[in-house]
């Protein structure tokens, strides 16, 4: 379990105000011009050696990111920060944004410096109005003292940051139909390469980062590489924010360190599952978007990137949905493909296709409509979606599919079967 002195968001729960005089009295803003008086070089070994990856989902290497980008370049670079948090059963953003929001502004400013961008963009989530606004005003609070604009900090960087509300589509939250959408055009995800880092917003190098990757790195930079390295596993290091829903007796939020056991995770924070232990039928443990783990699997398995992907499921956004024996888990997963057929942006056709024929599918079997060949069509339709997309939306959709046939096709071949004998 982390200890309290180890915590970066000291305001999670939103006791304190998230405004400035209060956001510095718990730290932010401490001698930030020191920070950045380490240089562009300095702070990417910092980074990279304290084993932070993004928060985002993918768990890629913050401080390598950003070293990817170019030392000069004719056109300017630019910071995008991806607060479009839309994932089903994440909320860890929206609690930074709205109770800590100056961490995550002051992390701009240093990512900025490091990445070599004068200009940063914070792409928020259309319908989080509330938290743009407490944003907006913390910006204009950073403003006014000084730390962002010309000269921040007095540190010898200019560094603007803007906030762009965006309209509400989950595909916006893919990194390359977020530059779309913010460059005023539909939310379509471009093909990879050329990745952002070559050619990103305005055809220009950018780096896009997660909320959470961004907010944690000035308390990293203060306190130390080897102190947040310290914390964790070793290549899954840190402190985390995990949200904790569905039949959980306490759902909450709560900052923990990388690699805690799932089971001590819901035990402790979340108040245990509904009904005991015992009542536990499946998690979906990092966003919707990941396969679901079974009671057994939950019971061992503990909460890292690396660990969650030994099972055949991942950390992705550390959303943990917990559903207990009360769940019809077929209709659980139709519901979900039915999501991610809602969110297709439609340009490639596996995905297109594929998403709505996964949901009618799902929907059959979930009333018992169909044969046990039906499953194994879903299956192979899932893996003619997964890898044949120009975005993961495709694999999204394929991957809670997947992990309902993997651990529950009895349950499946069961409903079919009740049917049939009708
Ligand atoms: Fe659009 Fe889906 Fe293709 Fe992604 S995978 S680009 S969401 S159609």
């Amino acid at each position: 379990m982390l200890n309290a002195k180890d915590r970066i968001f000291t305001n999670l729960s939103g006791e304190d105000s998230p405004f400035l005089t209060a956001a510095m009295a718990r730290g932010d803003w401490d001698e930030t011009k020191k920070i950045l008086a380490l240089g562009r070089e300095t702070i990417i070994e910092h980074v990279k050696a304290s084993g932070l990856r993004g928060r985002g989902g993918a768990g890629f290497s913050t401080g390598m990111k950003w070293s990817f980008m170019p030392k000069s370049h004719p056109k300017p670079s630019y910071l995008v920060i991806n607060a479009d948090e839309s994932e089903p059963g994440t909320c860890k953003d929206r609690d930074i944004l709205r109770y800590e929001p100056h961490k995550l502004v002051e992390g701009a400013l240093i990512a900025g410096t490091a990445i070599g961008a004068h200009v940063g963009y914070i792409y928020i989530r259309g319908e989080f109005y509330h938290e743009a606004v407490i944003l907006q005003k913390a910006i204009d609070e950073a403003y006014s003292k000084g730390f962002l604009g010309k000269n921040a900090c007095k540190a010898g960087w200019d560094f603007d940051l803007f906030l762009h509300r965006g309209a509400g589509a989950y595909i916006c939250g893919e990194e390359s139909a977020l530059l779309e959408s913010l460059e005023g055009r539909k939310g379509m995800p471009r093909l990879k390469p050329p990745f952002p880092a070559n050619i990103g917003l305005y055809g220009c190098p950018t780096t896009v980062n997660n909320v959470e990757s961004i907010a944690v790195v000035p308390t990293i930079l203060r306190r130390g590489a080897e102190w947040f390295a310290s914390i964790g596993k070793p290549n899954n290091t840190g402190t985390k924010i995990y949200c904790l829903s569905g039949h959980v007796n306490r759902p909450c939020n709560v900052e923990e360190a990388m690699g805690i056991p799932l089971k001590e995770l819901m035990d402790k924070h979340a108040g245990g599952v509904r009904g005991g232990w015992d009542n536990l039928k499946a998690v979906i443990p990092g966003g919707s978007s990941v396969p679901l783990i079974t009671k057994d699997i939950a019971e061992t398995v503990t909460m890292d990137f690396d660990s969650l992907r030994a099972v055949g499921s991942g950390l992705g956004t550390g959303g943990v949905i917990v559903m207990d024996e009360s769940t019809d888990i077929i209709k659980a997963i139709a519901r979900l493909s039915k999501f991610y057929m809602h969110e297709s942006c439609g340009q490639c056709t596996p995905c297109r296709e594929g998403t709505g024929w996964m949901w009618r599918m799902m929907v059959n079997i979930s009333k018992g409509r169909g044969t046990s060949k039906d499953i194994d069509d879903l299956l192979e339709v899932t893996k003619q979606v997964e890898g044949h997309t120009i975005c993961a939306l495709g694999d999204a959709a394929a991957w809670p599919i997947q992990g309902l046939v993997r651990h529950f096709r009895h349950e499946m071949e069961e409903r079919l079967r009740v049917r049939e004998a009708v």
